[in-house]
This record gives C-alpha cells, structure tokens and sequence, in this order.
C-alpha cells in the first residue's frame, strides 16, 4: 500500500507516522508514505496558497491552482496505468468507519488531501477528488490529523501489518460486535481477580465467554450495532439466561 499526502504540514505527518507499527511495517516495505508540500506547487512570490473567500466571509480558502499541481505530481509518481482514489478529508463527507478502512485496504495508492483554513476551492475538489472522507461529527483545524488516523486505521488491515494475523479478526467492529474485555498479569490486581474462566485453560469455555462479553458490551455501549449482529443458538441462550437473571435481581428502587 502506497499513501501519497498532499499537505501544507508535512512535516506533521511524517512525525506523526514513522513510529511503532507502522514505522515497522516501512521499513519492512509493506506500507510506503509520501508527502507532498502543497506549498511548493505555488506558483506566488511569497509561497502564498491561500486567499480571501469570494463573498466575503470569515478565514481564508486554499487556492485551487497549488492543490491541483500538487495534485497531478502524486498522479506521476504513481506507475502509468494504477488508477489512484483521490480522498479529500472534510467534514462533509462520508464517515470513516472499519468497513470503509477495508475498502481502502484493497487499494495499491491512495492518494490524500488535507485542507486547512477554511477549506478548499471547490473547482479543484470537482477536478481531482474521488472520495470524500470525514473521521467524525467536529470540525478540526486541518485534514492531517484525520488523514494520520485514517493511515493507522487501514494499515492495520494491511497483510503483515499487525505481527499476529489473526488479531484483527476479534477486534472491535468485526461482525458488528466489541471486542471483549482484555486482562493481563498480575492475576490479583488491588483485590480484583482476572475472571477464573481465563485461567482455565480450557479454550471452547474462553470462547464462549469471551463472546458472551461481546454480546454483553455491544448490547450496552452500541445498541446501533447490536441490531446488526447474526445471533446462534447459544447467543440467544445466553442472552435469554441473562434476561431472566435481570428480571430475578431486586429492583433498585422496591
Ligand atoms: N469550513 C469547513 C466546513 O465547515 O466544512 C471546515 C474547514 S476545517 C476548519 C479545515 C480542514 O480540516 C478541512 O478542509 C478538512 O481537510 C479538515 N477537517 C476538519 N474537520 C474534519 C473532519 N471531521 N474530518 C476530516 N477532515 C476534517
């Protein structure tokens, strides 16, 4: 996978991206990272690549000539024929999720475009951009800390990324669920005991309340999600069991 950034801090995202995980996963040439100055496309004396918005208005807009030339010179260094997705970052758009992660995932390039200020011309948005991408419901600054959240998220979905393939499978948002609670050594922690199950040894009981707790959390924190989860058979006994439990349990204000 191939991220190309084109941003007026890139220094932001190159600091912000060459540690741990993914740091590991460049230089074992799984993920490569880019980043391209918006700036130095500026065809202004003084590097400007912002102007007054037409109408008035409050704050500046990034000009549309630097953030196209930017654009096209990510376009060249990609080999001739590998079409890449052009994903403007804005709180406009569409928000990231997992499932979205797993769509950019099977992309080769991704080529990325952080605003600031008060955004960006919308001629060039037209000309160039292919996805519009929010992480969430609030306004940030600049698009580099959204894109820097949306490179961990799907790299991690990058075959050899994560150092145990398969510990992406359980986590959170896979089939709609939360992933279950975590507990490490010490097994007695200021009173508090790692659930016996755990130390049990015996691997269909970890499953199975390790997917019980799942059920639990979603049902709890994300009930949107719940209503999306495939029960069985034992999932639906063990939530009857747990219904049943509640209703036997005294009511706090009896
Ligand atoms: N005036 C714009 C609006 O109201 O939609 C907001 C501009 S924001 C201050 C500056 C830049 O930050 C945007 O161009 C975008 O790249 C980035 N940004 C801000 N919030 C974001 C979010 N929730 N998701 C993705 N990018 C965001």
């Amino acid at each position: 996978m191939n991220y190309h950034v084109l941003t007026l801090f890139p220094d932001m995202i190159e600091q912000g991206l060459h540690t741990s995980i993914l740091g590991r996963a460049m230089e074992k040439g799984l993920i490569s990272l880019s980043t391209i100055d918006i700036r130095d496309y500026s065809m202004n004396k003084h590097n400007r690549v912002d102007d007054y918005p037409y109408g008035g208005g409050a704050g500046m807009v990034m000009a549309p000539g630097p953030v196209y030339r930017a654009c096209e010179a990510a376009k060249a260094g990609i080999p001739e024929g590998r079409r890449a997705r052009v994903i403007y970052l804005t709180p406009q758009g569409k928000v990231f999720n997992q499932e979205l992660a797993k769509e950019f995932a099977k992309e080769e390039d991704l080529i990325f475009l952080c605003g600031h200020y008060e955004g960006i011309d919308e001629r060039v948005l037209d000309m160039v951009v292919t996805d519009y991408v929010s992480i969430g419901d609030y306004v940030l600054t600049g698009g580099e800390l959204p894109v820097m959240v949306m490179i961990d998220v799907i790299s991690r979905l990058v075959p050899g990324v994560l150092g145990n393939e398969t510990s992406a499978d359980s986590e959170s948002f896979e089939n709609h669920l939360l992933e279950y609670p975590q507990y490490t050594r010490p097994e007695e922690f200021m009173g508090e005991k790692v659930p016996e199950v755990l130390l049990s040894g015996h691997h269909a009981n970890i499953e199975r309340w390790r997917r019980d707790q799942s059920l639990l959390r979603t049902m709890k924190n994300r009930p949107d999600l719940f209503e999306k989860v495939e029960l069985d058979k034992k999932d639906r006994g063990f939530l009857e069991r747990l219904k049943a439990e509640e209703e036997k349990a005294p009511q706090r204000d009896a």
